[in-house]
């Protein structure tokens, strides 16, 4: 069966929205996934169809009632129980490709979009959905992060991105950022493409391009150093093997 995603979301509409262009699109077109947006003012059991309400112990804004949003998830789930339940929030843990190619290898998510201040807690004590954030920063509503969320399992499944290209090689996947990328012409603005990449010596390429993800996470992203707990017999690249050459 193929991959399936159902968003319950205030905006439908939003969906599939880019996911509906280029490798998702296709494959989404071609069957390789499903996706399913469900408004969740559907569950909504007053006549004003109300799935907010003013915040317990005072402030700004509004948030998005428990009962309803679990008759949302439920609904969801007794229709594909299999699926993983995701709820997308500023709380949650961050976004990682472990955790992306974990749900592209699973059979689906069913992801829950915030609007306003954010949910109800007691949703997350009451029903067992994981609390997913897409970065340190806030964003208007959930339907934005959970695109983010679909496009990264999305292009992992199974021929989405051709048989060539497998993502494995990609940043993040052994915990380093990706080497530098670069393509002709090879002198731009008197700008050269580094010497190694040129040489059509597989082994020398493959360790400047080791070297320098190496480098980039050390200078770029020491977060993810240090998770990865550095890098065994790393040996920085030699003069005249660098960048600029
Ligand atoms: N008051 C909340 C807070 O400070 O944590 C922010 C609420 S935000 C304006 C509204 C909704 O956007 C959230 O419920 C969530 O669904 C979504 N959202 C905002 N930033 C996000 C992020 N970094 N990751 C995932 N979802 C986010």
């Amino acid at each position: 069966m193929a991959w399936c995603a159902t968003v319950l979301t205030l905006y439908p509409e939003m969906f599939p929205g880019p996911l509906g262009h280029s490798l998702a699109g296709r494959a989404l077109a071609a069957g390789a996934w499903s996706l399913r947006a469900a408004q969740i003012r559907d569950h909504a059991t007053d006549r004003h169809r109300s799935v907010d309400d003013t915040p317990a112990g005072g402030g700004a804004g509004m948030v998005m009632r428990a009962d309803v949003l679990a008759a949302a998830v439920d609904n969801a789930l007794r229709r594909e129980p299999e699926l993983a339940l995701l709820a997308m929030t500023p709380r949650g843990e961050p976004l990682r490709q472990e955790f992306v190619r974990e749900l592209a290898g699973g059979p689906g998510v069913v992801v829950l979009c915030g609007r306003f201040e954010g949910m109800d807690e007691r949703l997350f004590e009451a029903r067992p959905i994981r609390p997913v954030s897409v970065g340190d920063y806030v964003l208007s509503g959930g339907e934005v992060a959970a695109l983010v969320l679909l496009d990264a399992c999305v292009r992992l499944l199974p021929g989405v991105m051709g048989a060539a290209h497998s993502g494995v090689d990609e940043s993040f996947e052994t915990g380093l950022l990706e080497y530098p990328q670069y393509t002709r012409p090879y002198d731009w603005e008197g700008r050269l493409i580094p010497e190694a990449l040129r040489s059509g010596d597989h082994a020398r390429i493959a360790a400047w391009r080791q070297a320098r993800a190496v480098e980039d996470t050390r200078l770029r992203r020491p977060d993810l150093m240090e998770r990865r707990g550095g890098v065994p017999g790393h040996r920085p690249l030699a003069r005249g093997d660098d960048r600029d050459d």
